[in-house]
């Protein structure tokens, strides 16, 4: 087996490599250094060795060691009486991994203006490289040592770090920083989305949950939606958005709440949980007192936020199963069409206590999801007469539950409803969420 020394020999016979490309080479061994350090030092012995004995000096091998630019290399052919070869461009960095300075200088403009504390430098290489290095390794059985892209990671990211004091994260850094080295570009910039949790009420009948694009022009904007591209002027996304953007100076916000209610459904009680996802933030510091005293008083008593904390990408994720398992209490005002008895009102209670609902999916809602039968528990229903025709029905069931349609019942695709056991058309004419109960 060659060692060190003979390999190196052997691939400078080919390639002229710099110190650091020589050294990665070599990267699994001797731990403690650096790569420039490992191939100076390898060049050093090599030229040493290539001096020892006086009548024999390998100038070959002092000519190939002046290609990558070894000052001693070709200080010692001048001292012998040889012309040293002209210094090559390394074979595989070009010398780009020692003229870093001007890149590093356009990611630190670029980053600027973000306010984070964790980054990650990512490079794009053409793929021309990883065959060249890769036909080097294989030729000279050079396995599990680090690659040019590697290095180029970690010396930019050294730099990066040295003027901004920030630091080096693999796992969720707040900037990512994709660039070509090769080419001194920044390819792109990502930044890591700020979330805050909180819970919501809502007060008004008239407002989404998010934001509805027009079903006319899909966003574009056209006459039937006034050019906003908007089916609803404002929406619960909205009146959280405008706050957060102002504060974060982020690029948009998305809201993802435990479930949704319908545009004419009030949100009462504590509130739903929501995430609120804001995308391309500058300030990740914000003060979320005063967020929540922004969103409120702009709302203007439409929707009202509480107990906002930083959340992050994996609570948007068990929000949304969590949701599923939670229990929901609504309060609903039932108008039946004919007179509806007193019996009745007690046979619906009983009738539904502890019950599973098979629930299709809504005539309302086919449209946009799966026609699909959800089998949904009613834990409990207590109802408060009104008038003769109309019932004040407190309904404690499973999150995901279409309620409008355990009580009409929906031409029977909810079995069973108030519809059907009151024998009586059932239909809820308003509807309001009391309380968001999560496991
Ligand atoms: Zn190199
Ligand atoms: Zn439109």
């Amino acid at each position: 087996m060659l060692d060190v020394l003979d390999k190196s020999k052997k691939i400078l016979e080919e390639y002229a490599l710099c110190d650091r490309c020589l050294g990665r080479q070599f990267s699994n061994l001797a731990t403690g250094t650096t790569n420039k350090e490992r191939g100076a030092s390898i060049k050093l012995v090599l030229a040493m060795n290539s001096t020892l004995e006086k009548e024999q000096i390998n100038i070959e091998l002092l000519q190939n060691l002046s290609k990558t630019g070894a000052i001693f290399a070709k200080k010692t052919l001048k001292k012998i009486g040889c012309i040293p070869k002209e210094t090559q461009k390394c074979y595989l960095c070009e010398g780009k991994l020692d003229e870093l300075e001007d890149l590093v200088q356009k990611i630190v403009k670029a980053i600027n203006e973000y306010e984070f504390e964790s980054f990650l430098i990512g490079n794009v290489l053409d793929n021309s490289l990883y065959i060249k290095e890769n036909k080097i390794k294989d030729k000279f059985g050079l396995h599990g040592t680090e690659y040019l892209k590697q290095e180029f990671n970690r010396e930019i990211g050294k730099k990066i770090n040295e003027i901004t004091k920030k630091k080096t994260d693999f796992n969720t850094p707040e900037i990512i920083i994709e660039c070509n080295p090769f080419s001194s570009k920044i390819l792109e910039i990502k930044i890591r989305s700020v979330y805050i949790y909180g819970r919501y009420n809502k007060y008004v009948r008239t407002i989404p949950q998010t934001h509805w694009d027009c079903r006319n022009c899909k966003g574009k904007g056209c006459e039937k939606c006034n050019f906003t591209g908007k089916n609803y002027a404002e929406s619960v996304e909205e009146l959280m958005a405008k706050p957060v953007l102002e504060l974060t100076k982020g690029e948009k916000a998305v809201l993802h709440g435990s479930g949704r209610e319908d545009i004419d459904v009030r949100m009462l009680g504590s509130g739903r949980p929501f995430v609120l996802e804001v995308k391309k933030p500058k300030i990740r510091n914000i003060d979320l007192k005063k967020l929540e005293e922004q969103i409120n008083k702009e709302a203007n008593n439409k929707i009202k936020v509480n107990n906002l904390r930083i959340s992050s990408k994996k609570e948007v994720i068990k929000l949304k199963t969590k949701s599923q398992q939670s229990t929901k209490i609504y309060k609903a005002i039932v108008e039946f069409e004919n007179l509806v008895s007193d019996e009745t009102i007690k046979k619906i209670e009983e009738n539904l206590k502890d019950k599973t609902l098979n629930q299709k999916t809504p005539t309302r809602v086919k449209h946009r999801r799966a026609d699909i039968i959800r089998k949904k528990r009613v834990y409990e229903v207590r109802c408060k007469r009104i008038d003769e025709k109309h019932v004040e029905a407190i309904i404690t069931c499973e999150g995901g539950t279409y309620v409008k349609e355990l009580i009409s019942g929906d031409e029977g695709r909810t079995e069973p409803s108030f519809t059907e056991i009151a024998e009586n058309k059932a239909e809820c004419v308003e509807l309001d969420v009391l309380e968001i109960k999560e496991q």
